[in-house]
């Protein structure tokens, strides 16, 4: 049987590049010979924007369809206006293709570096939500630039939104062997939202009896990230939630170099999207320090997306057994991509 993945490429900027090169090395050794990889870059970022002014174009926007997966880098540079990238590009294809599923997995890797003390068991998975909650763009400024300025921005949350990624949850926690799932709101303040997601959480719950849950206040949840992060399995959470906690999350689990994402749109109508938390780190661009293992992490969690489990697991293998050997000595993103294929390849 011939199998083919057609995979879209955005290396972006600044470290971008580099990043997604040891993602492809990484991608390339582990892949089955049988398996066709259909690589296709697409030049998006600040580098682009500054030559033609242009973020996403449509039709590039439309020929991104065309792909069973999107590898990112990183978008973003000081030098274009903040918001430009970010709304014109990022949340843009995540609107398009219905990214309403944010993954981002946070595992303690043996040897890596945490602030916490005596080593907590870490591997939990949060669920973020990515197309509704504060970040739709509603709301708006009266009377702006005045001492009068009333500034609203509004936090949009659908039963249909809320219901399809708390259901996406609780399949993840089923699959996973603690099977327990925990809900992330403020429901005593922000108390319309808090009711919808509590009640649909409850409502879905009813149909994963197996699924062991609990709620938490976001501000009690940040506590307990630092406290007794090995409580936690599954977590699902609105996006502005989400976004925070899991800064925090990479935060104490080895850092910004190792945390890796999905933006996933679970049903596969379009393409899903895999990059490295970080972002396009202009500091130390062109100097060989990125480290590229959250980029071959996000490649694990493609390779997962796409039914390559196996496949997957030998790149989390292979990230495990490097960074148990790292000695602090920096290795170049070049080296560590190299020496990151020749073990999953292995
Ligand atoms: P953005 O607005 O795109 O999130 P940022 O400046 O907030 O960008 P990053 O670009 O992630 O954040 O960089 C934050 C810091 O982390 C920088 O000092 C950068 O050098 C460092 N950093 C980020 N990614 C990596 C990496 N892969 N390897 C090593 N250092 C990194
Ligand atoms: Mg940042």
């Amino acid at each position: 049987m011939s199998r083919s993945i057609r995979l879209a490429v955005i290396p972006g900027d600044g470290i971008g590049p580099e990043v997604v090169a040891q993602g492809l090395k990484v991608l390339g050794a582990v892949l089955p010979s049988d398996v066709k990889l259909d690589t296709r870059p697409y030049d998006l970022g600040a580098r682009r924007w500054h030559a033609t002014g242009e973020t996403l174009p449509d039709a590039e926007l439309d020929s991104l369809k065309d792909h069973d997966a999107i590898l990112l880098g990183a978008i973003g540079d000081p030098s274009v206006p903040s918001g430009v990238l970010e709304r014109g590009l990022l949340l843009k294809l995540r609107f398009a293709f219905d990214h309403y599923v944010n993954l981002r997995p946070s595992k303690l890797f043996p040897n890596t570096p945490t602030p916490l003390a005596g080593r907590p068991d870490i591997d939990f998975v949060v669920v973020r939500e990515g197309t509704e909650g504060p970040y739709t763009g509603n709301g708006g400024s009266l009377r702006t630039g005045t001492p009068h300025e009333v500034a609203t921005e509004v936090s949009v949350n659908t039963a249909y939104g809320v219901e399809r990624v708390v259901r996406d949850a609780y399949e993840r926690a089923r699959s996973r062997p603690r099977k327990r799932l925990t809900l992330v709101h403020k429901t005593n303040v922000l108390v319309h939202a808090g009711q919808l997601w509590k009640s649909v959480f409850d409502r879905v719950g009813a149909e994963y009896p197996d699924v062991t849950t609990d709620y938490l206040h976001v501000d009690a949840a940040t506590i307990f990230f630092v406290t007794q992060p090995e409580r936690f399995d599954v977590i699902v959470t609105d996006n502005l939630f989400g976004d925070i906690l899991t800064d925090l999350a990479a935060a104490v689990t080895g850092g910004i170099g190792l945390a890796a994402s999905g933006n996933i749109n679970p049903a596969g109508a379009f393409p899903s999207m895999f990059e490295p938390v970080h972002g396009s780190a202009p500091d130390i661009a062109g100097t060989g320090k990125a480290d590229p293992t959250a980029t071959v992490l996000s490649v694990a969690l493609l390779l997962r997306h796409l039914g390559y489990e196996a496949e997957a697991v030998r790149v989390e293998r292979a990230v495990a057994a490097d960074l148990a050997e790292r000695t602090g000595k920096t290795r170049t993103t070049d080296a560590t991509g190299d020496a990151l294929a020749a073990r999953a390849a292995g």
